[in-house]
């Protein structure tokens, strides 16, 4: 360090103080700090990205539903108010539970795995279309359709005023789904207050299969490349994930194998009231479960916290839900 002659150093402290009373000055005749602005109090677009292999995955969010916690079977009001408490889920005005759906770009397909609510929930839902536009495609780019099952939360959104939303799509659905909630006479001998769920299950496929684009496929059936059906027959007869492979990965988008992160991840053995056969629901999510976590497949969820991708991992006698992180779409992995 040099030492500054004395004058120099009187001179520079001069030019200091000048400075800061020139600043204050400033300051003070400056205009009263604005207003802070309007809090936005809106989402931001419901969709998130992630490579899987050489396959674009795009999640959408189709929007909640706050469920009723009396709909759990096999568990005790006070286990699952438990078991909701210790992952900070609030029970009222009930469950807040996401709306997913999935889009693929394999590079030969442009598929979309299950199809939201549309108008079927009310406002708070029915935003996939508007999402998968957000994402940078339009409808009509959907070359198909795979459903993991006809529950109109799945199946609602392939129609709009009764016309095809996805207009060059073909719809798949297991065949035993399509047995049993397309066929009238099956659906006259279900309890008056199901006859609802048959009626708009029939009205989400009636232009697809007028045109001759709804499969019902069977055990075995190629849908398209790169993607298998997973049976995980229960929740509904022909309840079925979609097992996308390419560069090594696997993901599963399973549908409805779990509603409630807070309570079947733990306790895979409590289903849920609108499950057509619980018991063999129960053993479905117990195997698929397992699988997930033995194979380290990623998993795609229509119920679990948007974007409802990650992982399962098997801890105790249960699982842990290991969300996906957000960030780049990476290619290099
Ligand atoms: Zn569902």
């Amino acid at each position: 360090m040099t030492t500054l002659p004395c004058f120099l150093r009187r001179r520079r402290l001069a030019v200091s103080l000048s400075v800061v009373l020139a600043l204050a000055g400033a300051l003070a005749q400056a205009p009263a700090a604005s207003a802070p602005p309007a809090q936005q109090k809106t989402q931001v677009p419901g969709y998130y990205r992630m490579m899987l292999g050489q396959f674009e995955v795009t999640a959408l969010y189709d929007g909640h539903v706050d469920l009723d916690t009396k709909i759990f079977r096999y568990s005790s009001p006070r286990e699952v108010q438990r078991l909701l408490a210790r992952m900070f889920v609030a029970s009222t005005p009930g469950m807040q539970t996401a709306v997913n759906a999935y889009l693929i770009h394999t590079g030969g397909n442009l598929v979309l795995v299950d199809t939201g609510t549309a108008a079927c929930f009310g406002s708070a839902l029915g935003h996939v279309a508007q999402n998968l536009r957000a994402a940078g495609y339009e409808p009509a780019q959907v070359d198909t359709v795979l459903l993991t099952h006809l529950h109109p939360d799945h199946a609602c959104g392939l129609v709009a005023d009764g016309k095809p939303v996805f207009a060059n799509a073909t719809v798949y659905v297991d065949q035993a789904d399509a047995a049993y909630w397309l066929d009238e006479a099956a659906a006259a001998r279900a309890p008056q207050d199901a006859q609802a769920v048959f009626a708009l299950a029939r009205a989400a496929v009636a232009p697809y299969q007028a045109a001759g684009r709804l499969r019902a496929y069977g055990a075995g059936d190629t849908l398209v490349p790169g993607v298998t059906a997973v049976p995980e027959h229960g929740h509904t007869p022909g309840h079925s994930g979609y097992l996308f492979r390419s560069g090594g990965q696997g993901m599963l988008v399973w549908g409805d194998v779990v509603h409630s992160h807070a309570v079947q991840f733990r306790r895979p053995e409590v289903a849920m009231a609108f499950d057509v056969d619980s018991r063999q629901a129960v053993s479905a999510r117990k195997a698929i479960l397992a699988q997930a976590a033995r194979g380290k497949l990623w998993v795609a969820g229509a119920h679990l916290p948007f974007p409802g991708i990650g992982h399962v991992r098997a801890e105790g006698h249960g699982y842990v839900w290991v969300p996906v992180e957000y960030g780049p779409v990476r290619t290099d992995r």
